[in-house]
């Protein structure tokens, strides 16, 4: 057997450590970006404890948007970025940063859209912190930008662009409405099951999603019921971060390939895409529905009921409530199967199995 398992964040768990991100910052540089979501008032105290800029992400992260923020980057001679709040905010960060000291458009660097062109030159120090629990953006090594313009998602990837420390303090999350808990927290149970059953997983891997997976099925209902639930919410916030270290190591699957053209072209977040998805896309595997289901005898099918009653409890919309038609299928299932997700999952799927998928979760 021969595996490997990369990663070069320095992890800073816990209840209050927010707290110590001013000195953190500090030790990188002088002159810090902090890049947050659209209300930027979440940012204020670290903003002016640091003097620092401040660049605000209102949406999912564009391409557009990177430029902007590169540019700002060079305006300001900003020697540090900083990222508090979701996926987004995160990911706009950390492709932010690598632009700025990499030169020319961020569109260059794009996998499948651009010319893939890599990245050379060290990106500025960033610091990853989120405010959901999720992504595990915090621990990965790409960004997902949309292009406007090509209708789909892509990643700008690169093992330099690990941020240097990842602080997710579960407190931070206290606040996320259900909506966006439950949401989150799909898109965090999705980045642990496609990994764990990736043609690219191994034993590290599968150790840290079943870790994560025995959280999430015991924390994510009660969150979603009662946000002020800290053990809950410290479950959520490391099963997040376990997904991130898992997906940076063994990539994902068909949910994830499907929600890459979807959330390209329609207005809807991606954990909201991944859990209509993930029901339907699951590869059905029977150890992941033991897992589920806590019941040595479950079958797959089983595994995927207990999943179908979660999102059904977590009042999850299906694909059509996003403006999403029968007739567009066609064409995100060809788009899907080009992306890069795709290629990790355990089997592959034709057009007509992924437009079946597609079609379920509509
Ligand atoms: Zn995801």
């Amino acid at each position: 057997m021969r595996f490997e398992f990369a990663t070069a964040t320095r992890i800073v768990f816990g209840e209050g450590t927010a707290a110590t991100l001013p000195e953190l910052v500090r030790t990188f540089g002088t002159r810090p970006l902090v890049v947050t979501g659209a209300s930027i008032e979440r940012a204020a105290w670290l903003v002016s404890e640091l003097s620092a800029e401040v660049f605000a992400v209102p949406g999912e992260p564009t391409v557009d948007l990177v430029r902007e923020g590169a540019r700002r980057v060079q305006d300001s001679n900003c020697d540090v970025i900083l990222s508090l709040g979701g996926g987004s905010a995160i990911d706009a960060g950390k492709a932010i940063a690598a632009v700025a000291t990499n030169g020319g458009d961020p569109l260059e660097f794009l996998e499948v859209l651009g010319q893939g062109r890599a990245i050379v030159v060290p990106p500025l120090p960033f610091l990853a912190v989120p405010t959901t629990a999720g992504t595990g953006s915090e621990v990965t090594r790409n960004a997902v930008l949309g292009s406007t313009e090509h209708g789909v998602k892509v990643s700008l990837r690169s093992q330099l662009m690990l941020p240097k420390i990842a602080l997710v303090d579960p407190e931070l999350t206290y606040g996320l409405p259900p909506a966006v808990t439950a949401a989150t927290g799909l898109d965090a149970l999705t980045q642990l099951i496609e990994p764990y059953v990736s043609v690219r997983a191994n034993p590290l891997v599968d150790a840290i999603c079943v870790a994560g997976i025995r959280r999430i099925t015991g924390a994510l209902r009660r969150v979603y019921h009662d946000g002020a639930d800290r053990e809950a919410r410290r479950d959520m916030a490391l099963a997040s971060l376990f997904g991130g270290l898992a997906l940076a190591n063994a990539g994902l699957g068909v949910v994830h390939g499907f929600a890459a053209p979807l959330g390209g072209s329609w207005k809807a977040p991606h954990g909201a895409l991944c859990a209509a998805l993930l029901p339907h896309g699951m590869a059905a595997n029977v150890a992941i529905a033991r897992l589920l289901t806590g019941r040595k005898e479950a079958s797959e099918e089983d595994g995927i009921e207990w999943i179908r009653e979660l999102c059904v409890e977590l009042n999850v919309p299906p694909l059509r409530a996003w403006g999403i038609d029968k007739a567009d299928l066609p064409g995100v299932v060809e788009k899907a199967a080009r992306a890069s997700s795709m290629q990790a999952n355990p089997l592959p799927l034709t057009g007509e199995e992924l437009l079946r998928v597609a079609m379920a979760a509509l």
